[in-house]
C-alpha cells in the first residue's frame, strides 16, 4: 500500500521536518491507503503555521481562512501518465486545528490552531478519517538518473491511531470520533458525509453513530444547499447509490432535503408493479446501467410525480401525466439544490420523455425520427438507459428485451435522416431562387411542412422532389401552411397519448 505514496508527497513532508516542524499524512488519504484504495488527494497536517509553510515552499498558495496551504509539486506519476502536459499537482498542508464553535452549524466561527497532532485528530469527523501517518527513515532511490519516473521510495512509517480507526476500517465501520451527537451538532455537514461514506465505501454505520444521525437529522437544514448537493452527487455516483439514498431516508434526512422523494414511501402502485413508488425509485437507481450523473438522477426521480397523479386504489390505479408533471417537479428540486443548468436541462428532458412509446410491430422509422427530433440524437442513448433502469427497477428480469434492441438498431439506421429544417436537402435560398419567393415567413412555413413530410418518409429528402413539392405548397396561403405543419405534429401527439394510455404500463 505504501508504494502508493508519491515521492513528491514524501519530499514535502521531509522538507517540513527538516525545518524543525512535525509533518504527517492525514485524513482520507490514510484511510484509502489502509483500505487498499488509491487516494485521490493528499493532505498533510503540521504544527508549522501557514506563513511558515509558505516561506518553505515559495511556489505555494494560501488563499483560504482554514489554515490550508496548497504546495505545488511535480505531477504524480499516475497523473503524468494520464496527461503528460499536466503542470503540477498539489499537496494540501494544513496547520493543526481544534474544534471551535459552530454557531450557525455550517462552519466554525473562527479557525483555532492547535499545538498538537492529538488535538488535530480529535476534531476530525470519523475514526477512519482520524489516522495520521509519519514517514521515518526515508531514502529516495533514483534507479535511472535520466528518468524522473524511476524514483523508488524506500522508507519506514509509523501510524498514529488514537481512536481505533484501523480496526474500524478493517471491520468496515463508520464511527464518529468522540460523542457522535456532539459532533453532528457542531457541524451538520458530517451527517451527509457519514451517509456518503456509507455509499462510497460500503461501510456500515456503527449503532451509536446511526442513532445520533437520526436524532440530529433536522440539523441538515442549516447546511447550505450547494454542500448538500455536492454530497448527494457523490452518493448518486457511488458504487452503492441506492443504499446511500435509503440511508438518507432511514435517518430522516431525506424528508428534509428531498421531501418529493419521501412522498413515495409506502405508496403502492398498481397491477404492473410489485414495488411501492419509493422502492421502485431506489431500484431504478440501483439498476441504472449508466454512470452518468444525469441519467442516474433521472432514474431516481423519473416517477417523482406518481404520488400526486395517482388516481384510484389497488390494482387499477393510474398515474396519467406523471411524466410531464414529474419533469416540472424535478426542475424545481434540482434548482433548489443549486445544480447547474446543464444538469437540470438534461434530467428534465429525460424525465419528461421517459414514457416514450416503442413497439416494433407498430412503430416504424418515422416515429423513431420523431423521437430523435423531440429529444435530440445525443440524448437517445441516455433515454434508453433510463428505460432499462425503469424496467429492471420494476423487477423485470430482462434489461434489454428485443424491443429495445430493435429500437437501437432503428436509431442507428435513421440517425443520419433529417429531423430538423437544416438537415433538409433544400434551404430558404433554394426556395427564393426557384420559386421566386421574396424573403418572409412563408419560406419558413414551407420548410416546416417539408420537414414534417420528410420525417414521415425519408426518401422525400432529395432536392428534386422537395422543389416539386415546394411549388405545390407555394399555392397555399401562410395560415394553411402553418396548419399543415401543426396538424402533423398534433396528429402524432394524439397518437402518442392514446398509445401510452392504452397500452403502456400506466394503464
Ligand atoms: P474524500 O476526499 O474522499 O471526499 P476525505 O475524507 O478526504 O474524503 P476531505 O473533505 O478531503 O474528505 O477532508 C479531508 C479530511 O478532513 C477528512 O478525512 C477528515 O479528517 C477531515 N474533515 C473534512 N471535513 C470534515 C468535517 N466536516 N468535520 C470534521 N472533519 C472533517
Ligand atoms: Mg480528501
Amino acid at each position: 500500500m505504501l508504494s502508493k505514496i508519491p515521492c513528491e508527497v514524501i519530499e514535502v513532508l521531509k522538507k517540513i521536518e527538516k525545518a524543525g516542524f512535525e509533518a504527517y499524512i492525514v485524513g482520507g488519504c490514510v484511510r484509502d491507503l489502509l483500505f487498499q484504495k488509491t487516494p485521490k488527494d493528499w493532505d498533510c497536517a503540521t504544527d508549522a503555521t501557514p506563513t511558515q509553510i509558505v516561506e518553505l515552499f515559495p511556489d505555494s498558495f494560501y488563499e483560504n481562512e482554514f489554515g490550508t496551504v496548497g504546495v505545488k509539486v511535480k505531477p504524480f506519476l499516475e497523473a503524468r501518465e494520464l496527461n503528460p502536459l499536466r503542470e503540477h499537482d498539489v499537496v494540501e498542508v494544513t496547520t493543526y486545528r481544534i474544534e471551535s464553535a459552530y454557531s450557525d452549524r455550517r462552519r466554525p466561527d473562527e479557525v483555532k490552531f492547535a499545538k498538537t497532532l492529538e488535538e488535530d485528530l480529535s476534531r476530525r469527523d470519523f475514526t477512519m478519517n482520524a489516522i495520521a501517518l509519519k514517514i521515518t527513515n526515508y531514502k529516495l532511490q533514483i534507479t535511472n538518473k535520466n528518468s524522473e519516473s524511476e524514483k523508488n521510495n524506500n522508507f519506514e512509517y509509523e501510524i498514529v491511531d488514537l481512536f481505533g480507526g484501523q480496526a474500524d476500517i478493517k471491520s468496515k465501520i463508520i464511527r464518529a470520533v468522540g460523542d457522535a451527537g456532539e459532533r453532528f451538532g457542531e457541524d451538520a455537514l458530517r451527517i451527509m458525509r457519514a451517509i456518503r461514506f456509507h455509499a462510497q465505501l460500503g461501510f456500515q454505520i456503527e449503532p451509536d453513530t446511526f442513532q445520533a444521525l437520526q436524532k440530529n437529522a433536522a440539523l441538515i437544514s442549516h447546511v447550505a444547499n450547494e454542500r448538500i448537493k455536492d454530497e448527494l452527487v457523490k452518493i448518486v455516483l457511488s458504487d452503492n447509490p441506492a443504499e446511500g439514498i435509503d440511508m438518507l431516508q432511514k435517518t430522516g434526512v431525506l424528508k428534509i432535503i428531498l421531501p418529493e422523494l419521501e412522498n413515495g414511501v409506502g405508496v403502492a402502485q398498481n397491477k404492473h408493479h410489485i414495488y411501492t413508488i419509493y422502492q421502485h425509485c431506489l431500484m431504478s437507481l440501483k439498476k441504472c446501467p449508466s454512470r452518468k450523473l444525469e441519467v442516474r438522477l433521472a432514474a431516481l426521480f423519473h416517477d417523482i410525480a406518481k404520488p400526486q397523479t395517482k388516481r384510484g386504489e389497488g390494482l387499477n390505479a393510474t398515474f396519467y401525466n406523471h411524466d410531464h408533471l414529474g419533469a416540472r417537479i424535478v426542475e424545481k428540486m434540482l434548482r433548489r439544490l443549486k445544480f447547474s443548468n446543464d444538469v437540470i436541462d438534461k434530467v428534465v428532458l429525460l424525465v419528461d420523455n421517459h414514457m416514450f412509446y416503442y413497439n416494433p410491430e407498430e412503430v416504424g422509422e418515422a416515429s423513431v425520427r420523431k423521437l430523435i427530433k423531440k429529444v435530440g440524437l445525443e440524448n437517445v442513448k441516455d433515454l434508453i438507459d433510463l428505460r432499462i433502469a425503469d424496467r429492471l427497477g420494476s423487477g423485470t428480469p430482462k434489461a434489454k428485451p428485443y424491443k429495445l434492441r430493435h429500437l437501437e438498431y432503428l436509431i442507428e439506421k435513421v440517425s443520419k435522416d433529417a429531423v430538423s429544417v437544416k438537415m433538409l436537402k433544400i434551404n430558404g435560398r433554394d426556395l427564393m431562387q426557384n420559386l421566386k419567393l421574396a424573403p418572409g415567413p412563408k419560406i419558413g412555413a414551407i420548410l416546416d411542412v417539408l420537414l414534417a413530410e420528410v420525417i414521415e418518409d425519408a426518401e422525400k429528402n432529395n432536392k428534386e422532389s422537395l422543389l416539386i413539392r415546394a411549388k405545390q405548397l407555394d399555392g397555399e396561403d401562410l395560415p394553411k401552411l402553418r396548419e399543415m405543419a401543426k396538424e402533423k405534429i398534433e396528429e402524432k401527439k394524439e397518437e402518442d397519448d392514446q398509445e401510452i394510455k392504452g397500452k403502456y404500463w400506466v394503464k
